[in-house]
């Protein structure tokens, strides 16, 4: 799950690692009483969409930059009226954009330099990383690519939690001065004990700055937090903006299913993530496309087989059907009636190519084949997955 970069920075706050100070408006109405609490003097507007590059996007109207320096307040408040409403693109929204409706105001800092902090997870060392680099404000995929010696990993034991003296080295690598060291360092371990303690996925702040008086700040804040874990944080739940995520996959969760929009045409509905991850493999391996990874759980009902169907044909790319089931856990006629009723009901006249294997799968071919729909058995995964290929080209 994601957040705003205003939610993410009043959360930064409860930790105490400083950021500037702000207020967000959801509506024109909002903005006299957000600028209110802030002083008088050089102010940002920043667009809040779950994106980031926004200050290099530009708006369907042609408005360009979604984050934008003013003078004055009285600025700031003409600025937020051109982009509130307004639909955002940047690198990585997609051509589509985002629409903006909430507006972040915040004070405007004088930067002595910009550097690079991120916390996320290795799944390589199945450990905590910190990324630090002092090329700051600038994508760090091209950091990355261009200069890696600029940039600086520390890896945490998840045992020990992060140690100072790995604190004390990162610091010193960045090449802070000794005032902006100190307030370095305070603000890494801050920030680490609220990816540990809120089970974030990943913190990303670009920038992170020096000011002129050796203070340093989060002038930027991304951070997303492992969904799995969500159960026992239900103030980070309530932050949730169902405005930024795809209508599908928010169906798909209030029925327990694991769905992931992709932009192929063959929807695949699986059991199991493994088996998922490997029919979209073996999809591409024939020459198709995935539309989705969907996965129904080792036991899933009849009532969420419908639902699955129906968020998946609710994706108008979607030109066939590969339902994939090896029955564990699952038994193979539950899927098969859930199939036989949800294709009744919205009416599907899409290619559909059936592979089940496993618990009680005489049972669940029967009830296919009783059933009269004109659907494609697949004996194997990778006949299967031949014949919906050669259905949809
Ligand atoms: P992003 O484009 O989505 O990454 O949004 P950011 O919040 O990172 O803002 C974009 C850029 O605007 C930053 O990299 C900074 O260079 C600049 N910026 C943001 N806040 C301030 C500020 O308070 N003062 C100044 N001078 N520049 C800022
Ligand atoms: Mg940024």
């Amino acid at each position: 799950m994601n957040i705003h970069e205003y939610q993410a920075k009043s959360l930064f706050q409860t930790f105490g690692v400083p950021v500037p100070q702000g207020a967000p408006a959801r509506s024109v109405a909002e903005f006299d009483t957000a600028l209110a609490t802030l002083p008088e003097g050089p102010t940002m507007v920043k667009s809040q969409i779950h994106a980031g590059g926004r200050g290099k996007g530009t708006f369907t109207d042609g408005y360009k930059g979604g984050v934008k320096f003013c003078k004055t307040k009285a600025d700031a408040r003409e600025i937020a009226g051109k982009m509130l409403g307004n639909t955002l693109v940047t690198a990585q929204t997609g051509p589509a954009g985002r629409k903006v409706q909430t507006v972040y105001f915040t004070v405007a800092s004088d930067i002595k330099k910009e550097y690079y902090l991120a916390i996320l997870l290795d799944r390589a060392s199945s450990r905590p990383v910190i990324v630090a680099s002092t090329e700051g404000g600038v994508e760090i995929e091209k950091v990355a690519h261009e200069t890696p010696d600029r940039i600086h990993k520390v890896q945490v034991d998840p045992a020990y939690g992060l140690a100072d003296f790995q604190v004390r080295e990162l610091v010193f690598k960045l090449g802070f001065n000794p005032a902006e060291s100190k307030n370095a360092a305070r603000l890494i371990r801050s920030l680490y004990q609220m990816f540990w303690e809120s089970d974030a996925s990943m913190i990303e702040v670009n920038p992170l700055i020096t000011t002129p008086d050796d203070r340093v700040l989060a002038l930027d804040a991304k951070v997303s937090f492992d969904d799995n874990a969500l159960y026992r944080h239900p103030e980070i739940v309530a932050l949730r903006d169902l405005n930024e995520e795809d209508s599908k996959e928010i169906e798909a969760s209030k029925f327990g299913l694991s769905y992931i929009a992709l932009d192929g045409n063959i929807a695949c509905l699986v059991n199991g993530a493994g088996l998922a991850m490997s029919t979209m493999d073996i999809i591409k391996h024939f020459g198709g496309n995935p539309a989705n990874f969907l996965d129904v759980g080792g036991g899933a009902s009849k009532d969420q087989v419908v639902a699955a169907f129906k968020i998946i044909l609710g994706d108008p790319n979607v030109k066939g059907i590969f339902v994939n089931i090896f029955g564990g856990i699952m038994d193979c006629n539950v899927i098969a009636s859930g199939i036989v009723e949800a294709v009744r009901e919205v009416g599907m006249t899409l290619p559909l190519v059936v592979r089940l294997e496993g618990n009680n799968v005489a049972a669940g071919k029967a009830t296919l084949a009783q059933s009269g729909l004109a659907l494609v058995s697949g004996d194997t995964m990778a006949d299967a997955a031949q014949k919906i290929v050669k259905l949809v080209a």
